[in-house]
């Protein structure tokens, strides 16, 4: 068994303590100490890391406990470290990362803040919550939760991070626990541990936590979604959401002056471009109708008496050359068109019901004889050929060989 040093102070994050045993954890050398400042992942929270004499310390568990339960004190933790063990008997110096510390503190108290929010605002129940690494959710037992009640719920945790409420966590007796008014009920068996933010919120909790609300910086929600018959809400705080609204603002920041405009047009800079690019798309389509119309009509005029149309037609991606191959096309005759542009050569083969022209047979051979790709029924085939194909000796050559 370890004492906790972190029970009583969350912000002691330099301590002595000695090594009384060696472990083992997921295949991992770890000590055990007689007493640790780490946090030993649990209850939602992630390990501590830090210094242990002069080893890193890569994880902090507790050794066979259920690591899902809030920390009790009956089991032992241990510290996966990399290299050498420290003796056992030998005293040593335990450093917790404190800037790691310092945003599990402020996640761990905002998540107590916006839960009891919540509550307070929407009457929901907060069922189980994460902090993780990069995203922290709560979900709460609401099918439906309304984003001015989230809204709420979130300047409320704000307002009262801005009026630094003392945040005290402690061992109760039995006689006090059972006057308290808690949150939710506890879920260990041994001594229960609470936490209060002024008087605000009240719950049982085993993690680490802001010793005024203050620390917590702000608290900011980032995405809500249904979860599990319920809602997830994920959220940042402290030293995360002034990260990630830094991170945040320098994009807006670099629309904006792509926009050439100020932040809070960005939203109406878009839709104006959007609105551009829908007319500039529906421009072009009119444009790309008539163009298949004239070049359909110089097609006929030069080739109309063909079985066979052959052309390949500058600048034309395949919407062009379908367009061109709708107005061509006869019942016994067959087109074969080709639109050259830079990034390379769009086919496109199509026939009508008589014509016995296979499309996809035609088009294999140019992709195979050009390096390209495509194929398709002997009705309609599509493909690609490199930018630098030469279409017209490409089509005598695969044509004769057909004849033969
Ligand atoms: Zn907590």
């Amino acid at each position: 068994m370890t004492e906790r040093l972190y029970y009583h102070d969350s912000l002691r994050l330099d301590f002595d303590a000695r090594v009384v045993d060696h472990a083992r954890f997921e295949g991992r050398n770890a000590v055990v100490l007689d007493r640790t400042a780490f946090y030993p992942e649990s209850g939602g929270q992630m390990a501590d890391r830090g210094r242990l004499a002069t080893a890193p310390v890569l994880d902090v568990q507790v050794d066979g406990g259920d690591r899902d339960a809030p920390a009790g004190d009956r089991e032992r933790i241990v510290h996966v470290l990399e290299g050498k063990l420290p003796e056992i008997g030998t005293v040593v110096i335990g450093e917790v990362d404190r800037a790691r510390r310092r945003v599990h503190m402020a996640l761990h108290t905002a998540q107590h803040m916006l839960s009891r929010a919540l509550t307070d605002v929407a009457r929901t129940q907060t069922v189980s919550s994460r902090l993780g690494e990069t995203t922290c959710t709560v979900d709460v037992d609401a099918a439906e939760l309304d984003e001015r009640s989230l809204a709420r719920a979130e300047d409320l945790v704000n307002a009262l991070v801005d009026d630094d409420l003392e945040v005290r966590a402690w061992f109760p007796d039995a006689g006090e626990l059972a006057r308290l008014p808690l949150r939710k009920a506890p879920t260990v068996d041994g001594a229960v541990r609470l936490v209060r933010i002024g008087d605000f919120d009240l719950t049982p909790c085993g993690g680490t936590h802001c010793t005024r609300t203050s620390q917590v910086g702000s608290l900011h929600v980032t995405g809500v979604e249904r979860y599990k018959g319920g809602t997830r809400i994920s959220f940042v705080a402290g030293r995360r959401a002034r990260d990630r609204l830094a991170a945040e603002s320098q994009v807006l920041g670099a629309m904006a002056r792509e926009l050439t405009c100020a932040p809070e047009d960005v939203p109406g800079a878009l839709e104006k471009l959007r609105r551009q690019l829908q007319e500039s798309r529906e421009a072009a389509g009119k444009l790309q109708a008539r163009l298949a119309e004239l070049e359909a009509g110089r097609l006929e005029a030069e080739q109309g008496s063909r079985e066979l149309i052959v052309a390949s037609v500058e600048g034309a991606g395949p919407e062009l050359l379908r367009a061109l191959a709708s107005r061509l096309v006869r019942p016994d005759r067959a087109v074969l068109l080709a639109g050259e542009r830079s990034e390379g050569m769009a086919l496109l083969a199509a026939r009508g019901a008589a014509s016995s022209v296979d499309c996809g047979a035609l088009v294999r051979r140019l992709v195979e004889a050009a390096g390209g790709r495509g194929g398709g029924r002997p009705e309609r085939a599509e493909g690609k050929l490199p930018p630098d194909a030469a279409f017209a000796e490409l089509v005598s050559r695969a044509l004769s060989a057909s004849d033969g």
